[in-house]
């Protein structure tokens, strides 16, 4: 039986976090406005007369957008006028770059299943954004806040073959643009959207098949489940002889059900034309390379340094680049105590699990303590002053209520003692007290060893030295 791949490609909206919005000096309420149509003028509104005018804003976040895909820069670029009508669209057409997009071609790398992979960029342009239709009570409200708002859309290249690919590649996008602070592409939020065109043909075929397009597939499970159940859909069409059509259809996450929309428009239908309004976008060097300049270390290259520099496992060379701030954090830290090890572990298992529970500190810039007290305990751990079980309690103090390691440590009794002859004065202790499981071990029953150690660290409220214990106790029983 012919085997059958499939081929996916994307096209992704990302919402840019500019202060105002694309045309106007409306508000860009990049999280959900607290009203309907108050972020709202004349101009978003399209009333006749008005004139759209380019926000510089817009233009920079969208270069450095497309810089960060290392996308080739157009130093001359175009708008053009894209003409359909919608309830949600108070223009009855969209600006948007269709001939002359403001970057071309690009590429993000990420890591699939272990494997460093490049995934090519078609081109990213800008368009304004639509309102919002909201269908309540039997009726269909309009909301226009949004309308008028900057969008890049990415285009890939047809280059996926499998949905672990697409998952990784656009969670690297979404690190991407957080890192440049271009978006937070929030997909809940509606910050980052994404249309899914996919195609199968017999392996080893020279052309694509006809592709479906999936508009506005809106969270990363459901991109999952839509891929699996269109190739299933295409594939029962092609092996019970018949075509796969191209045509729009929509994903419904609720019912796991594709159902058809419309045929595919081509262009033409969209009677597109350059924007009589806006003049072309010309960049000159000193914009272009001031923008590149803002562009951090990107998250993959962060990822890849401390796995191979730092020997961190994968998971956590991930979670440490998810969010720029954090990695930031964590370079600050590393470079502090020079453990990448214990600092990353001190970052991922206790700070990440305090956050999450936590209601008011959820962000890193949020820690009411100086990252001074977190390479103090580190410090205190590996200079044996400071057992790894009571640094977690000294680091949910500092958590709670901020302050100084050293204060912590003093104020609890839990400074390590390290000083022989008191731990020898408790581990004398501890083997007159149990005359019978001494008598057991020196009998031959050495697993009960560890028994001893722990009665130690518990006389010593857990400020004894581990080590200095084993010795003690190894000389003495
Ligand atoms: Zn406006």
């Amino acid at each position: 039986m012919t085997k059958y791949v499939k081929t996916i490609g994307l096209e992704i909206h990302v919402r840019i976090k500019s202060k105002t919005k694309m045309f106007c000096g409306c508000k860009n309420a990049v999280a959900l406005a607290p009203e309907p149509n108050i972020n709202v003028c004349p101009v978003c509104m399209w009333f006749p007369g008005m004139l759209p005018v380019l926000n510089e804003e817009v233009v920079r976040l969208g270069l450095i957008g497309g810089m960060a895909m290392n996308c080739e820069v157009n130093k001359v670029s175009q708008f053009d006028r894209k003409t359909y009508f919608y309830p949600d669209n108070p223009m009855s057409y969209q600006i948007t770059q269709l001939y002359q997009p403001i970057v071309g071609k690009g590429s993000v790398k990420t890591i699939v299943n272990g494997e460093v992979r490049e995934f090519g960029i078609h081109h990213m342009h800008l368009e304004n954004d639509a309102g919002k239709l909201i269908h309540a009570g039997g009726k269909t409200l309009c909301d226009y806040n949004r309308a008028g708002a900057p969008l890049m859309e990415i285009v890939t290249d047809p280059v996926f073959h499998e949905k672990e690919e697409v998952m990784e590649f656009l969670r690297e996008l979404q690190k991407i643009m957080r890192a440049a602070w271009v978006s937070d592409a929030d997909m809940e939020k509606g910050q980052l959207r994404c249309d899914v065109n996919l195609s199968i043909a017999p392996e080893g075929a020279t052309e694509f098949g006809l592709r479906t397009e999936h508009k506005n597939v809106n969270s990363f499970s459901a991109i999952w489940r839509l891929i699996d159940h269109e190739y299933k859909r295409q594939l029962k069409i092609v092996e019970s002889g018949w075509k796969v059509e191209q045509e729009t259809r929509g994903w419904d996450d609720e019912r796991w059900v594709s159902t058809w929309q419309r045929s595919k428009e081509d262009a033409m239908d969209y009677r597109y034309f350059p924007e009589p309004d806006l003049l072309p976008l010309e960049l000159d060097d000193d914009f272009i390379e001031s923008a590149r300049a803002t562009i951090p270390e990107l998250p993959i290259e962060k990822r890849i340094r401390y796995l191979n520099e730092y020997k961190l496992s994968d998971d956590d060379a991930r979670i440490l680049t998810t969010d720029r701030a954090l990695s930031e954090y964590f370079d600050t830290l590393v470079e502090k105590t020079k453990d990448p090890k214990k600092s990353c572990s001190y970052i991922t298992t206790i700070l990440l699990a305090l956050m999450n529970e936590s209601e008011d500190v959820n962000n890193i810039s949020d820690l009411k303590f100086d990252i001074v007290e977190l390479t103090r305990v580190i410090e205190l751990v590996n200079g044996d002053e400071l057992s790894s079980t009571n640094s977690k309690q000294v680091v949910e103090e500092l958590f709670q209520n901020g302050w100084k390691a050293d204060i912590i440590v003093d104020e609890n009794g839990l400074r390590q003692k390290n000083d022989l002859w008191a731990l020898e004065a408790i581990v004398d202790e501890v083997i007159t007290n149990h005359e019978k499981q001494v008598a057991d071990y020196r009998g031959g029953n050495e697993n009960i060893f560890g028994f001893f150690v722990g009665q130690c660290m518990k006389a010593s409220k857990w400020a004894g030295n581990p080590k200095i214990f084993n010795e003690l106790l190894k000389k003495k029983l």
